[in-house]
């Protein structure tokens, strides 16, 4: 009986290898340092025997899911490229690993995978329709309708921060102007506090940071918390752009739930009140507060217990 799944997330400076069982309980777990320079085949390498380390070669093990940032062929289980992974490109990730572990591998875009572990672990274990949208040094997402993972023509499905939600807006890292992640990532708050700095708005935040690379939405939030002008506007700015892409989502996908993690997130309410805020004004055509907005519940191991999930789905395995 395939009592178990290894969830694997590997991310640009750490691997999280886990045994996990249907529940989304890990019992074992491995962590190891990653240098994201280093050639694939290193990384793989050091990956397969992390896998091999918490395997054990235990015959409950259906298999291996594994979740990478990226855009990928999950069919061939190749990576076409990943932007924390500069050298990696069409690498053959599950064709290597399955021939090394001699397990099935699967493996999906790292958000996606999280999404998978909110949904079936987390905060949206009771619907069947959700949007998660991890906010971070990017913006990523995914979408679940009818407890189905939405994957896409060209697997970008979830690709929330590459939404335009104002023309001529800030440039984003996709080249396009204007994108969510340009104007509600961690860097886009940062730099926007660093402008509330060099043009005099905020002497509270100047003063609290000694050079700009302290500047960080933590900061910016906290002092919005003791009423700073402008880092509230930075912040309300941030979460009205969200708000926006979530109100478009809310209207073209009907989910009952959003649910927003990443570092980002967890700056709490203004940006929460901020997102609602957002909603609020922009969706009209039904209630707008049919619509819940929850903080992810599971952290960082979404995408490990996530991956998992992915694995137990693809075995055919009962996730209760
Ligand atoms: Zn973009």
């Amino acid at each position: 009986m395939s009592a178990y799944a290894i969830g694997v997330d590997l991310g640009g400076s750490h691997l999280a290898v886990g045994l996990v069982d249907p529940l989304g309980k890990t019992l074992e777990l491995k962590e190891v340092k990653i240098d994201n320079l280093a050639p694939p085949e290193i990384t793989l390498e050091i990956t397969a025997k992390t896998i091999q380390e918490v395997w054990k070669n235990r015959s409950e093990v259906c298999g291996v899911g594994m979740g990478l940032p990226g855009n990928h062929d999950h069919v061939r289980g190749i990576c076409h490229f990943s932007p924390n992974f500069p050298s990696w490109h069409e690498v053959e990730v599950t064709p290597y690993l399955s021939r090394v572990l001699k397990l099935p591998v699967y493996m999906l875009n790292d958000v996606r995978v999280a999404t998978l572990g909110e949904f079936h672990f987390g905060a949206g274990k009771k619907v069947k329709n959700l949007v998660m949208m991890a906010i971070g040094t990017g913006i990523g997402g995914g979408i679940i309708i009818n407890g189905q993972l939405l994957i896409g023509a060209q697997e970008a499905a979830g690709e929330i921060g590459h939404m335009t939600i104002i023309t001529n807006g800030p440039l984003c890292n996709c080249g396009n102007r204007g994108c969510l992640e340009a104007l509600a990532s961690g860097p886009a708050i940062s730099s926007r506090g660093a402008e509330a700095i060099l043009r005099g708005q905020s002497a509270k935040l100047r003063d609290k940071i000694k050079s700009l690379d302290e500047l960080n939405a933590k900061v910016i939030a906290d002092l919005a918390a003791l009423g700073d002008d402008a880092c509230k506007r930075i912040l309300e700015e941030a979460g009205e752009a969200i708000g926006i892409g979530i109100a478009s989502l809310a209207v073209t996908l009907n989910p009952e739930l959003f649910i927003v993690g990443g570092g980002v997130a967890q700056t709490g309410k203004p940006l929460f009140a901020a997102i609602q805020a957002g909603l609020n004004k922009h969706v009209h055509i039904f209630p707008s507060s049919s619509v819940s907005i929850v903080p992810a519940s599971l952290g960082v191991r979404a995408g490990l217990v996530g991956a998992a999930a992915y694995a137990f789905i693809q075995c055919g395995v009962a996730i209760p």
